[in-house]
């Protein structure tokens, strides 16, 4: 008999949270391993807004997937203080308070806090679905941690199958997804699109573009910039890949050809290091030391200052116990791609056609 698992793998589910693990994959070792479920409803990344649009629209179908994942505890992670929190407790869920930090919602930050710890990211050397230790060397049982989009979507694959899942976007990443669209365009909001839709596309159904279009912020501070000349760009991994960005966790952001986009990426930056847990070396003084560098290159250029920034960017990834510190120095290469670093370069207008609708 097939197991729920194995129906997963067929539709080719992959996490929505910004991972995009293949959700049977994680479901098997959580089988294996008795695993708790914490679904989280965090909305992390910054401009993100589904999971809380998934709570608030699709609950009943989202905690009705759960039964299937687990006879173990169930809980529902939201930020404290959160209209998601809140519709949680009014539906009767068992809920997790979450800091609003910005790595407080990965996955081995929301295992420690379900077990009185603190919600901060632990070195993991396997997942956390097979259970692991927290630094002070206490046992952290194996825990599911799944999306709130991605869970709704495993009811809709169960309720409707395979086929139809697959209906939906390309062969290599199928299934409908949400996307979330700020700033600069019509209707702001949360939206159905799904893997190989251009992006274009997807302004177009958040009403289009309302301010000349310099660039597209996407995936948040796990992702990058795309040039409107590009705005054509398939969403999905492939289409992608090329600019170094992924759909992540499904943010759009328009950036307005008018304004400096300098300013937005240093205020981004400027909070990814304030949001650094204070665990890890490279990160806690490595972020901090980018924003200035970076800051002392674009705002202050003094001789060397662009070798001073490589090398702070050379020195960032690869070496703390969460991916915040690697996703922020791609965050930071692709600013510097799209944008330069001449005023000159500032002032071209957009090239894309892309700009206020009539
Ligand atoms: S890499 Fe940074 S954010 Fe991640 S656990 Fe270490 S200190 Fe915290």
């Amino acid at each position: 008999m097939s197991t729920l698992s194995d129906l997963l793998l067929a539709a080719g589910l992959t996490g929505r949270g910004g991972a995009a693990f293949p959700t049977g994959a994680k479901v098997a070792l959580a089988e294996r391993h008795d695993a708790d479920l914490i679904v989280n409803a965090c909305d992390g990344e910054l401009h993100a807004r589904k999971d809380g649009w998934v709570v608030a629209h699709h609950l009943p179908e989202m905690l009705a997937a759960t039964e299937h994942l687990t006879r173990r505890r169930v809980r529902v992670a939201a930020h404290r203080d959160s209209p998601t929190l809140a519709a949680l407790r009014a539906a009767g869920a068992d809920t997790l308070a979450v800091p609003r930090r910005y790595v407080s919602s990965e996955e081995s930050a929301l295992t420690r806090l379900a077990h009185g710890g603190p919600a901060r990211p632990v070195m993991r050397y396997r997942p956390i679905a097979a259970g692991g230790r927290d630094p002070g060397g206490r046992r952290l049982p194996p825990t599911l941690v799944l999306n709130a989009e991605t869970v709704w979507r495993i009811q809709q694959i169960a309720e409707h199958g395979v086929r139809w899942f697959r209906s939906f976007g390309t062969a290599d990443e199928p299934g409908p997804r949400l996307v979330t669209v700020v700033d600069g365009v019509a209707k702001p909001g949360v939206y159905d699109a799904e893997a190989g839709l251009p992006l274009s596309e997807i302004l177009c159904r958040a009403g289009g573009p309302i301010v000349p279009v310099r660039a597209l912020w996407l995936s948040g501070l796990s992702g990058g910039f795309l040039r409107a000349a590009d705005a054509d760009t398939a969403w999905s991994r492939i289409g992608l890949a090329p600019f170094g960005i992924a759909p992540g966790a499904g943010t759009v952001r328009v950036l307005d050809a008018r304004a400096d986009p300098w300013h937005d990426v240093l205020a981004a930056l400027s909070y990814a290091a304030g949001e650094s847990a204070g665990q890890c070396g490279p990160c806690m003084f490595g972020l901090p030391a980018l924003r200035d560098r970076l800051t002392e290159l674009v705002r202050h250029p003094t001789p060397g200052a662009a070798d001073r920034l490589t090398r702070t960017l050379g020195q960032v990834p690869g070496r703390g116990a969460c991916r915040h510190p690697d996703g922020t120095a791609r965050f930071v290469a692709s600013a510097l791609d799209v944008f330069g670093t001449a005023p000159a370069l500032l002032d071209e207008p957009s090239s894309a056609g892309l700009g206020p609708q009539e």
